[in-house]
């Protein structure tokens, strides 16, 4: 067994993935956000940012400078085309970005869980990247509520939706599935449970060999 297993937890759009990470980091888990990374990625000063301004224009900047994420999102959420051409730029740069933590891990000797969150594992196929899948589902009509009150339109809400693999074809490959259609406190004890199942795998008292 390795000394580091890798854990990925994906799910739809607002279905309460980085809710889920923080129950893990709580109890144990590193947790690399793919989110926060890919954000990160199209902040002024970063390769991704030049390449996005050359690919979709200036247009794309608010008046400080830095992109307009909302905009940015309305013209890749619109078009297939547009979102891939963004995808291109971004996931080199969080791939890099992901596994320069990873080695830091090694170098630094860390044991254990490492839960990355990639909303699109499935839609990228990087499944076989991890030593297990946990995929967060919720009723579509959550996600629609959770993005409303974020502020997004419905049909913001409806082109984000329906850019990512349907909720059940993430539960079908998974191998652990939580439902996260009831209260916090049951969505933490869902996640604890499903913690205790990695810890087998990954013993936090550090004797597992390579
Ligand atoms: P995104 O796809 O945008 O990254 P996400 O899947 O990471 O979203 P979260 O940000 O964890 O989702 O959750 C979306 C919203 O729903 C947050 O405001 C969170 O507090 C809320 N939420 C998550 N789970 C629950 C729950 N069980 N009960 C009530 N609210 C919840």
């Amino acid at each position: 067994m390795n000394s580091l297993i890798q854990i990925g937890l994906t799910g739809g759009i607002a279905s309460g993935k980085t809710t889920a990470a923080v129950t893990l980091a709580t109890l144990g888990a590193h947790v690399i956000d793919t989110d926060a990374l890919a954000r990160r990625a199209l902040d002024p000063g970063m390769p991704g940012f030049e390449a996005a301004v050359r690919v979709f224009g200036r247009e794309i900047l608010n008046a400080d400078g830095a992109i307009d994420r909302e905009r940015l999102g309305d013209i890749v959420f619109a078009d297939a085309q547009q979102r891939q051409r963004l995808n291109d730029i971004v996931h080199p740069e969080v791939r890099t970005a992901w596994q320069g933590e990873l080695i830091e891990l090694k170098r630094a000797g860390w044991r254990g869980v490492v839960t990355v969150v990639i909303p699109l594992l499935y839609e990228v196929a990087a499944q076989d990247w991890f030593d297990a899948v946990i995929a967060v589902g919720c009723a579509e009509t959550t996600q629609r509520q959770r993005l409303r009150e974020r502020g997004l339109s419905g049909a913001q809400a409806e082109a984000r939706i329906r850019a990512q693999l349907p909720m059940t074809a993430k539960m079908e490959h998974a191998d652990f599935v939580v439902w996260n259609e009831c209260s916090l406190a049951v969505l933490e004890q869902q996640m604890t449970r499903i913690w205790k199942r990695l810890e087998s795998l990954a013993p936090a008292d550090g004797n597992i060999s390579d």
